[in-house]
């Protein structure tokens, strides 16, 4: 595997690659390598000639900058991950490389950007749409790909990629979960093991759900079973459970309004927030 820190040597060598004709297929991420990240190397390996991996901890996508600081960092061990997966490119540029200053461009998402995540992390959707959209200018990929396990981040990615004309492919990939059912992340390295045997709750209140509205149980009393369920364990903080349109992330108020309903979560467990989602 060749390892990139600069984004001018990272050029050069793309460059030549794709003289010679090679498809370049990108998987950005923050590290913390898990089974998640490794499944979209995976698809992505099958599909083009070259894969390239990112891994940077990109500092304005965090409002909270307690959360920046713990956000798990493993940089040694992320390498030999991918290393041992066949991916080809390792790229983990130091945050001078990425921002020699602090950008100035600013997004704005519209409606999309004003629910969910966005509500409560506000600026994220900004930095993410400033370092991907930088990610894509330096590796100027085939294809992209994301998991669905950040569901409203790919759909402002498929935004930001129509919005400003990227040239590549954007493929979601679905979430890849533990065997209790708890969405694979980074951030569940920094649970305690209590708090471990906790965390598959969220996955279950989303399955829960997900056969109440398939019982025909309206939204309302849908929420109403979420809400009392989180009320009731003293383990979880929740921020929001949505059920929403899969196109905007908009709140469904009754149910044959649209044909795909995702239903969101973010809650938090102890100091670490989780999110997780199901499309159906
Ligand atoms: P992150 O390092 O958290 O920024 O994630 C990098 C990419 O991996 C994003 O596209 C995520 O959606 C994706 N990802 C994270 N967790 C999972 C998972 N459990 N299953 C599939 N993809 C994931």
């Amino acid at each position: 595997m060749n390892i990139f820190t600069e984004i001018a040597s990272l050029r050069h060598f793309l460059d030549e690659q794709k003289r010679k004709g090679k498809s370049v297929g990108f998987v950005p991420t923050m590290g913390a390598l898990h089974q998640g990240h490794l499944s979209l190397i995976e698809t992505a390996r099958r599909a083009n000639d070259l894969t390239v991996c990112s891994v940077f901890v990109n500092p304005t996508q965090f409002n909270n900058l307690n959360d920046l600081a713990v956000y798990p960092r493993t940089l040694a061990t992320d390498s030999q991950m991918l290393e041992a997966v066949g991916c080809d490119v390792l790229f983990a540029p130091p945050d001078k490389e990425m921002y020699p200053a602090l950008p100035q461009l600013k997004f704005d998402f519209g409606n999309l950007e004003r629910v969910l995540e966005g509500e409560f992390r506000p600026g994220h959707f900004n930095g993410v749409g400033v370092v991907v959209s930088k990610l894509f200018h330096i590796v100027q990929p085939s294809r992209a790909y994301f998991g669905q396990k950040d569901l409203q981040q790919c759909l402002i990615i498929k935004r930001l990629v129509k919005d400003l004309s990227f040239d590549l492919e954007l493929i979601i990939c679905p979430t890849m979960r533990e065997i209790d059912g708890l969405a694979m992340s980074s951030r569940n390295r920094n649970l305690t093991p209590e708090q471990r045997i906790q965390a598959p709750f969220i996955y279950e209140q989303l399955q829960k759900a997900k056969t109440m509205l398939q019982a025909g149980n309206s939204v309302a009393e849908t929420q109403a079973g979420i809400y009392q369920a989180f009320e009731e364990n003293i383990h979880f903080k929740l921020e929001y459970f949505s059920v929403a349109d899969v196109e905007m992330l908009a709140p469904i108020v009754a149910l044959p309004q649209v044909q795909s309903i995702a239903l969101c979560i973010a809650a938090f467990l102890g100091k670490t927030r989780l999110i997780d989602n199901v499309v159906f």
